[in-house]
């Protein structure tokens, strides 16, 4: 029963990110770990499926390609000296199909470049030794990352609005709108929170956070919808104003 007590109380958490990783941990995540040191995946083993996650074990480069098939983890830990197939080619064949967020764990460090390469793709790496509170801290840290990642799409679309978060570019239409850096997070925020209102508060804490000097109060948030609808034209009446609170962005 404690367990579920915990569980609701995660549905009540307003970091969205944090709350998907931990929705998702809750229906244990998978983890791969390919290694030919048995008595490191045992240690491994333990500490992870405690931690909650469900292991799957492969101790050669060719046993862990069949099993990463086989079990889809939602996170591979690869050692770079493997038997049969290396850690980095067993990366490689992965990266042509799969986004799954890769760990390596390298013996040398020389390995750290190759590893660090653009060309691998690996998510993070640990060098030997390390402690297994460390590996827990990045396996954790690996899979909030990605689930955020899944989690927000590249583009938002509302009627003739569309906001592109890869190409930092907002369009009203066919038109380009000119949105300063600050302007098009405002925006990017509104759109995240999906229809929500988000409070004045909020929104600067998010644009500015630690930036945020003694000139940036509330007035600045009601500067900012106001160059934004100016720019948004058309569709200006999507930026709407919540008495008492703030703003949210009509998304029907
Ligand atoms: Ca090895």
């Amino acid at each position: 029963m404690k367990y579920e007590n915990t569980g609701f109380s995660l549905f009540q958490t307003s970091d969205f990110a944090l709350q998907a990783s931990e929705l998702t941990r809750l229906g244990k995540e998978t983890i791969l770990i390919v290694e030919d040191e048995k008595a490191l995946v045992k240690v491994l083993r333990y500490n992870l499926e405690n931690s909650g996650y469900k292991v799957a074990a492969a101790h050669d480069g060719a046993e862990g390609l069949l099993l990463f098939q086989k079990a889809k983890p939602d996170l591979a830990i690869l050692d770079v000296m493997l038997p049969k197939l290396d850690g980095f080619e067993l990366c490689k064949i992965i990266r042509q199909k799969h986004k799954t967020p890769i760990l390596f764990l390298t013996a040398k460090k020389d390995e750290v470049d190759r590893v660090l390469g653009l060309e691998l793709g690996a998510d993070d790496y640990l060098t030997k030794p390390f402690s297994v509170r460390e590996l827990l801290a990045r396996v954790k840290a690996v899979l909030r990352r990605f689930s955020a990642e899944i989690r927000s799409p590249a583009a938002y679309s509302f009627g003739n609005l569309k906001i592109d978060l890869e190409r930092y570019e907002v369009r009203v239409g066919a038109k380009t709108a000119a949105l300063s850096s600050k302007e098009f997070e405002f925006l990017k925020f509104l759109a995240q929170a999906e229809g929500k209102a988000v409070s004045r508060d909020v929104l600067l804490e998010k644009i500015w956070g630690h930036d945020r000097s003694m000139e940036i109060d509330t007035r600045t948030a009601d500067q900012y919808i106001a160059r934004l609808r100016n720019k948004l034209q058309d569709e200006s009446g999507r930026l709407i104003t919540v008495k008492n609170i703030g703003y949210r962005l009509k998304t029907d």
